[in-house]
């Protein structure tokens, strides 16, 4: 079973719903080596006791002849402990409000196991110098183990599926290794990890000592909200959970990311062992700095990381909005798109066209998914669990993120083989290892199970492979936009520029610059009876040829444009100095040389009209001036050129 299988195994979905049907914030009991008052704020009296002191039910606290307990008791503020003669021995006291009660804890002092605060501060210093979430944790985890003396120390994290993986310990030399073990999510159910979000720290100092039970002649103590507690009762069924594992007594703490619980430190010992509640408090300070740095930690890699691979993705689809060459930006530049998004294969399909890279399966019943995907990505790492339909199609795939395109007709694909993997957990988790379904497990003997059909999980690349799609979808979207609108500029049968790109250049404000202009209007003569006489085809196959000619014989920083019909212009930038006149004649010559079309042999002759702006004469109206000059041309008989 993989982890994730497990989160959805209907044994262990029983198993959490039954566990959260747990009265764990009202036990109606505490913890044996403590008592627990609750006080009326009010009026001071004393409305639920724990048995041991059942001859202070419905006393006022002030009558109980301990005057520090009664100052703590009325204002309910919780404070540090205050120290107290209690049957003779000094004890802690702690006070928290409940409502209209204030809630008193009276801890003996655990003999041999005063807090400290030196080792404290130091640990804190340690963590503060550290320089990576690895070495935090060892140091959270060999410190506590110094400091409390528990037999072994863990950390261990929740995983999206809220199972747990131990990533640091310490332990005494003759335990076994719990480091890189998995538990199933059900070791802490919902309401224990809801509850250890606003309480930071719980120690429990015996499984074995019976729970001291709550009394009062005002309240049903069942109903009593003891999660504020440090005495609060264990659930019977973890007490069964910490003998089958060989604890005694436990001390956790919260880790706390962005009010999230990330994870816990448990601290526990073979035999029963307290500490005193100021160290208690003290660690988990310490536990709330190793939270914060490791967030801290996470989010500056994470920015890091981000910002790279948006560079490296702009980078490569930057070549797209200047060519159409799709698979040279994907495929073959300096990085490939397999270097962004680490798969075994990719398939690129854009619009009709496949391109692809690397270990890809039959590319046939791809199109099908393809057409199929409505929008929505595939991610999974397991396609027989997860999509077993697409499984049967793709041959060796276990994993598989497929991203639509959403403006262009088409998709990502990104292929990953099986990886087997042997996850090692804290006991064998399936029902065979629990006397009832609901039971903690018997045997945390080590349970190896071998994990199949899944490819290395995809991890932060499933959302960067998403980025690059859109990022791809959209270089594509505006590459069309752009070649729309140069074929909006250019006239389809020659290829040259048109009238509205003339007309566009020609408005640009301002005068003609320093270099001077020149334009040449070429209409050809009597071109209707080329149309006439050889057919139309002919017709376009001789304009193209004048256009091939204007092109050839102008400079190479002319503009040839075609207006229209049989009109041409040719626009001449920079000419002071330059004979205009002499290009005007070779273009003539040129456009007057035979036409070769097929079998027929055609002269064609032109009339021009030329116009020479001089540097600081408005561009407008040159146009208009060419073309009166080329009617004079046709006027004056046609086949010349009239300025
Ligand atoms: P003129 O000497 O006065 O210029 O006489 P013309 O016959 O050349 O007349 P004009 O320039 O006014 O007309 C151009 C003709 O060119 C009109 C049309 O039949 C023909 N024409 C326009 N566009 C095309 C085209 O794309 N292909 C072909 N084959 N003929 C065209
Ligand atoms: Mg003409």
């Amino acid at each position: 079973m993989d982890p994730s299988d497990l989160a959805l195994d209907p044994d262990e979905l029983r198993r959490l719903e039954e566990c959260a049907r747990e009265p764990i914030r009202t036990p109606g009991m505490i913890q044996a080596h403590g008592t627990l008052l609750a006080v009326d704020a009010d009026s001071g009296e004393i409305v639920v006791v724990s048995e041991d002191a059942a001859d202070w039910l419905d006393l006022r606290v002030d009558e109980v002849g301990i005057p520090e307990l009664a100052d703590a008791a009325r204002t309910g503020v919780p404070l540090d402990p205050i120290r107290i003669p209690w049957r003779g021995e000094p004890a802690d006291v702690i006070v928290h409000q409940n409502g209209e009660l204030n809630i008193v804890e009276i801890e003996p002092l655990p003999t041999g196991a005063e807090y400290a605060r030196v080792p404290v501060v130091a640990a804190i210093q340690r963590l503060s110098n550290a320089d990576s979430i690895e070495e935090l944790r060892e140091i959270v985890v060999t410190e506590l183990r110094r400091i409390t003396g528990f037999d072994r120390v863990m950390m261990y994290e929740f995983q999206e599926d809220e199972h747990g993986i131990v990533l640091a310990e310490d332990r005494a030399l003759e335990l076994e290794s719990y480091l890189g073990l998995h538990f199933p999510a059900s070791d802490i159910p919902a309401q224990a990890r809801a509850l250890y979000l606003s309480k930071l720290g719980r120690a429990i100092t015996s499984t074995e000592a019976p729970a001291r039970p709550l009394l009062s002649n005002r309240l049903d103590t069942a109903t009593l909200d003891l999660s504020g507690a440090e005495l609060r009762a264990v659930s019977p069924y973890h007490l069964q959970y910490m003998r089958n594992m060989g604890q005694a007594s436990t001390f956790s703490l919260s880790l706390i990311e962005k009010g999230r619980l990330t994870g816990m430190i448990t601290c526990a010992h073979g035999t029963e062992r307290r500490i005193p509640v100021l160290l208690r408090r003290s660690l988990e300070v310490l536990a709330g700095q190793l939270a914060v740095q490791s967030a801290a930690m996470r989010e500056i890699d994470r920015l890091r990381h981000s910002v790279e691979v948006r560079e490296r993705r702009g980078a490569l689809l930057a070549p797209l909005f200047a060519s159409d060459d799709i698979t040279a930006a994907l495929f073959q530049g300096r990085e490939t798109i397999l270097d962004l998004i680490p798969a075994d294969g990719v398939v690129a399909r854009i619009g009709p066209s496949w391109r692809v890279a690397g270990e890809v399966p039959p590319l046939a019943p791809l199109g099908g998914i393809v057409d199929r995907l409505d929008g929505t990505p595939i991610i999974t790492d397991s396609l027989a669990r997860d999509r077993p339909d697409l499984a049967e199609l793709m041959p060796g795939v276990a994993g598989l993120l497929a991203i639509p395109l959403a403006e262009n007709e088409g998709a990502l694909l990104f292929f990953r083989g099986e990886v087997t993997r042997n996850i090692t957990w804290l006991g064998d988790p399936g029902s065979g290892n629990r006397p009832e379904g609901t039971s903690p497990r018997a045997s945390f003997a080590l349970w190896q199970q071998l994990v199949r059909e899944r490819s290395e999980p995809w991890g932060d690349v499933a959302e960067e492979a998403v980025e690059l799609a859109h990022d791809l979808d959209h270089a594509l979207s505006r590459r069309a936009e752009s070649r729309l609108a140069e074929l909006a500029m250019r006239d389809a049968l020659t290829g040259l520029h048109n009238r509205r790109y003339l007309v566009e250049r020609l408005a640009t404000r301002g005068p003609v610059g320093p270099d001077g202009k020149a334009l040449l209007f070429v209409d050809l003569d009597d071109f209707k009876s080329v149309n006439d006489q050889h057919g139309h085809e002919t017709g376009d196959a001789v304009i193209l040829e004048v256009a091939r000619r204007l092109r050839a014989n102008s400079r190479d920083r002319d503009d040839v444009v075609r207006l229209g019909g049989d009109e041409f212009v040719v626009l001449m930038d920079g000419v002071a100095g330059t004979d205009v006149h002499a290009i005007a004649e070779r273009l003539v010559e040129a456009v007057a040389a035979p036409i070769v079309v097929g079998t027929a042999v055609l002269q064609i002759t032109a009339s021009c009209g030329l116009v020479v702006a001089e540097p600081g004469t408005p561009r407008v109206g040159l146009l208009e001036a060419a073309d009166a000059a080329m009617y004079r041309a046709k006027r004056a008989g046609r086949n010349r050129i009239a300025s």
